[in-house]
């Protein structure tokens, strides 16, 4: 199997990115920001306890999230490798993803991050947010305070993947294709 993480902040691309990676390996796209929106949009009691989280721009807690994940693996046995988008985002669900793949004799394949400047992200959510009706798109401080919960909590798991040799950065300003080839170019030498 082939688990890839991919990290970025919002706005970097990861969404857009995961749908050509995801046919190009074959690997199961899991975003658990979409699997909290669906909840939201089928007013689930997991939507209903996410969106009090999310419409701040705050983390879902950890136990919800870890828990929600390893349910959504595990409706996938079939999975040839899976591509985990928005998680993990911290440490408890990094060391959670790696006890629960290994319980699986299975591991963390690779984490790529795509970089980009704030302020040009910032301008892109804002931009996204006309039309995408998200909530937490449409108001510059919940963008901010996620930037700020990506910075605390999600940047130190660079530095985890780091010590296992696991972490790779791309360059994630330019057009979806070019960024695409840097990110096959990454995967394509695992
Ligand atoms: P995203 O679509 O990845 O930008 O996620 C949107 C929102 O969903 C985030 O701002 C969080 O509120 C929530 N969320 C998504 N993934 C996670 C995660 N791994 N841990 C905690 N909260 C999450």
């Amino acid at each position: 199997m082939i688990n890839i993480v991919l990290f970025g902040k919002p706005g970097a691309g990861k969404g857009t990115q995961a749908e050509f990676l995801k046919g190009k390996y074959n690997l199961v796209h899991l975003s658990t920001g979409d699997i909290f929106r669906f909840n939201i949009k089928n007013d689930t009691e997991l939507g209903r306890l996410a969106q009090t989280f999310m419409d701040k721009g705050d983390l879902v807690p950890d136990a919800v999230t870890i828990q929600m994940l390893q349910s959504e693996v595990d409706r996938n046995p079939q999975a040839a490798g899976f591509l985990f988008d928005g998680f993990p985002r911290t440490l408890a669900q990094a060391e959670a993803l790696d006890a629960f793949l290994s319980s699986k004799n299975e591991e963390i394949t690779a984490t790529v991050a795509l970089e980009a400047d704030d302020n040009i992200l910032v301008a892109r959510l804002l931009e996204r947010g006309k039309t995408s009706g998200r909530p937490d798109d449409q108001d510059e401080e919940k963008i901010r305070n996620r930037y700020d919960e990506y910075n605390q909590k999600t940047a130190p798991l660079m530095h985890y993947y780091s010590a296992q040799n696991k972490f790779y950065a791309v360059d994630g300003i330019g057009s979806i294709e070019e960024v695409t080839e840097r990110l096959s170019a990454v995967l394509d030498q695992l």
